[in-house]
């Protein structure tokens, strides 16, 4: 069973039934729980002893029968500890292990299942690509439907992967107008819509990131977290997971500064937070890697500046130059294969040192969405000469 006591538009305060099935054009849709009844049945030495996935945190997830969950085995992903830049207390969340090789998959794997208990078999959503890929693969999965519109110029990983899981997948050149394409599509079409905040599920798959980092650390938090950003989602999610826990008394009421990077090309919050403002404009001209961070207006903007302001947090823009290179410096000296997005985490680490905003001792932990191998054409390029078997043998 589920501890699921109702959904919330966190606007409004607006009450949504558990049930629900349609959210109209609302966004930034959020789970409550009945966490007292949790902290009366469920302490974490059972957490611990559940299956090494997302799905050990069942107690908190919108889920009635997690032993019908569509899953992959997602989640559940080392924090792996490096020296990088000589720190003393730095790890690296790897989730680039996910199935489908980004954390996308956790978010895919809980509203899914969740869909499947309420009888929601056709989704439509508009994503970069990973979350496209995750979405559709865990729809072949699930027997659902899955519409999904990706950037022209998106990375061929995604497309492949959401091409031949069997969705139908649509490209889109101006990629400013995806949020109205695919409400004009889940008008006209009635399938829901699964854009990042349109519906409440997405961020609880994504919130069990949070839940892991404070297993993983003992049942208590890191100092600093770094997360790439694009639409926010993803570090909405993780505290709320902090939040919840908080309130669970299975942590310290002490929550972890927030410091997010942005590619300079496509940096909305972090040009809003620098400025002083409590909401961010559409950024006109995108110009960024192919991948997970291009969200030109995000839709938790001023929810994720409040959160910054809220933790002491700080945020980064990062050039394309200095994502590969961190990418090459993870792969170099750590031996662990980052995504670009994943990379500018280390580039802004280097950025927040430098202007005194992270000490050296502190706790840190960067997150790395995804393995590099969604990215190879985005990749520096690498020269390699062929061996020349006759000249050995000689
Ligand atoms: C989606 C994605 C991001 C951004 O996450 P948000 O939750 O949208 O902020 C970062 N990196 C990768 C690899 C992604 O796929």
């Amino acid at each position: 069973m589920s501890y699921l006591a109702h959904i919330e538009h966190v606007a409004s305060g607006a009450y949504i039934a558990r049930d629900a099935t349609t959210f109209g054009e609302r966004a930034l849709l959020e789970c409550r729980y009945d966490l007292a009844a949790v902290r009366r049945d469920v302490d974490r030495d059972r957490i611990a002893a559940g299956p090494a996935s997302i799905w050990r945190y069942a107690p908190l997830l919108p889920v009635e029968d997690a032993g019908q969950a569509i899953t992959l085995g997602e989640g559940f992903t080392p924090c792996v500890k490096t020296r990088a830049l000589g720190l003393d207390n730095l790890w690296i969340k790897d989730e680039g292990r996910n199935p489908s090789g980004t954390f996308k998959d956790r978010a895919a794997s809980v509203a899914l299942s969740r869909y499947r208990e309420l009888g929601v078999e056709r989704f439509a959503l508009n994503s970069t690509g990973n979350a496209a890929a995750a979405w559709a693969l865990y729809a072949a999965r699930a027997g659902a439907d899955c519409l999904c519109v990706i950037p022209a110029d998106g990375q061929p990983s995604c497309r492949a992967q959401a091409a031949l899981s069997g969705a139908r997948v649509y490209l889109l050149d101006d990629w400013h107008a995806a949020g109205s394409v695919i409400a004009a599509i889940t008008r006209d079409t009635g399938r829901l819509n699964a854009c990042a905040l349109r519906e409440p599920y997405r961020t609880e798959g994504k919130k069990t990131i949070g839940l892991e980092i404070a297993e993983q650390f003992g049942w208590t938090l890191p100092d600093v977290i770094v997360y790439p950003t694009g639409g926010g989602l993803g570090t909405l999610a993780i505290w709320k997971a902090f939040d919840e826990l908080i309130t669970l008394g299975w942590i310290p009421d002490r929550l972890p500064r927030l410091v997010i990077t942005q590619y300079d090309g496509c940096a909305p919050i972090v040009k809003a937070f620098r400025e002083g403002r409590d909401d961010c404009e559409p950024w006109r001209d995108i110009d960024v890697l192919a991948g997970g961070m291009k969200s030109p207006a995000p839709i938790g903007g001023r929810k994720l500046l409040e959160l910054l302001r809220r933790t002491g947090g700080a945020a980064y823009a990062i050039t394309a130059a200095e994502a590969l290179a961190a990418v090459r410096e993870l792969a170099g000296r750590e031996g662990l294969f980052a995504c670009p997005e994943g990379a500018t985490t280390l580039a802004g680490l280097r950025k927040a040192l430098s202007e005194g905003a992270i000490k050296n001792g502190e706790r840190v932990l960067l997150v790395n969405t995804g393995t590099g191998l969604k990215s190879l054409p985005v990749m520096p390029e690498v020269r390699l000469e062929t061996i020349d078997v006759g000249a050995l043998a000689s």
